[in-house]
């Protein structure tokens, strides 16, 4: 926790169990973790819960943990031209805000999504639709997650790149009636400076919050994606890189991380090699950055770590990752 009471957490793989990775997150120095509920790159849900499951809600609350986050299966896509998919996409989102309250996650995350070849406003359409009609049949009790929807970095047909698109698809949701109080957003850094938001610059930090507030309303924000990126800016490509150490940089991602206008928000890091140690790096690396202390330098093989290097989000979990992935059209990925 920062010393104004923000919390960190990061995106840790539960491969190796899941009580050691709360311990982890624990044991360097973070508040809380985003996880995925399931392997989240297939249709395939598992049957049972996790045998895992009590220990590891036990050791949250224990540890004082929170807010637990879920990252929603990537093949989520609610702003899609194929009416099945995007069908498959609410039942799989319900899906992950049902399991929510056995995780103790108070967040369910997902992309925004594409609209696969029509346009903005029909994608939006689509979007606010599916979500009023997937939150009106997930009960809203005391212990139901947040459904938080995330900014994109723009690429294909993605849907909220900018601050406008985001606001449109929160008033599109207010148009059908879907209580605030349900749904969020995540600004993931990575994803701004994709999109094309200098954020590089503290002042351009400023001016993206003084907008959100004005568009949106600070008090939607709930996540924010601490990611530097190795992309270039208005590239509308997304590549997460080490914290401080890409090219939005110290400054930037300091004026993020001490954001006064930001400090109600919970930080969760989606850095590489989080099973390489470079989670306890990053970790430590933006408690530096807080501190207003320089940062070190990343250790040489940081540009290689392995099996991160080319993703652009966190990995799926060995031991949930039992059957091909497909990609958001049903197909098997390429390697
Ligand atoms: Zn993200
Ligand atoms: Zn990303």
């Amino acid at each position: 926790m920062l010393p104004d009471g923000r919390r960190i957490g990061a995106h840790l793989p539960l491969g190796q169990g899941m009580v050691r990775a709360v311990e982890r997150a624990h044991a360097i120095g973070l508040d809380t973790l985003q996880i995925f509920s399931d392997n989240p790159t297939a249709w395939h849900r598992r049957a049972e819960p996790p045998k895992e499951l009590p220990a590891f809600r036990a050791r949250i609350v224990e540890l004082g943990m929170g807010p637990i986050a879920i990252h929603g299966a990537y093949l989520i896509n609610l702003a899609g031209s194929d009416s099945t998919l995007v069908e498959r996409s609410g039942a799989m989102l319900a899906t992950e805000l049902r399991v929510a309250p056995a995780f103790g996650a108070r967040f369910v995350n997902v992309h925004l999504g594409s609209h696969r070849g029509t346009d903005r406003a029909t994608g939006t359409a689509r979007l606010a639709g599916e979500v009023a009609r997937v939150l009106a049949d997930v009960d809203d009790g005391p212990d139901a997650a947040r459904l938080v929807l995330e900014n994109s970095a723009g690429s294909g047909d993605g849907l909220g790149s900018s601050l406008e698109e985001i606001a449109g698809v929160v008033d599109a949701l207010a148009e059908r009636g879907v209580p605030a109080a349900r749904v969020g957003i995540c600004l993931d850094t990575a994803h701004l400076w994709g999109a094309g938001y200098a954020i590089s610059d503290p002042a351009e930090v400023d001016r993206v919050v003084v907008e959100f507030d004005r568009l949106i309303g600070l008090d939607r924000l709930a996540m924010i994606h601490f990611n530097d990126s190795r992309a270039a800016l208005g590239s509308n490509a997304d590549r997460h890189e080490h914290v401080g150490a890409g090219s939005i940089g110290a400054a930037g991602m300091r004026a993020v991380l001490t954001h006064p206008g930001l400090s109600h928000a919970t930080y969760y890091l989606e850095t590489p090699g989080m099973d390489e140690g470079y989670d306890a790096i990053n970790a430590a690396r933006v408690l530096d950055l807080a501190a207003g202390r320089p940062l070190a330098d990343l250790p040489a093989e940081a540009k290689e770590v392995k099996g991160s290097r080319s993703r652009t989000h966190p990995a799926p979990d060995p031991e949930t990752t039992d059957e091909p992935a497909t990609d958001s059209r049903g197909r098997p990925r390429k390697p």
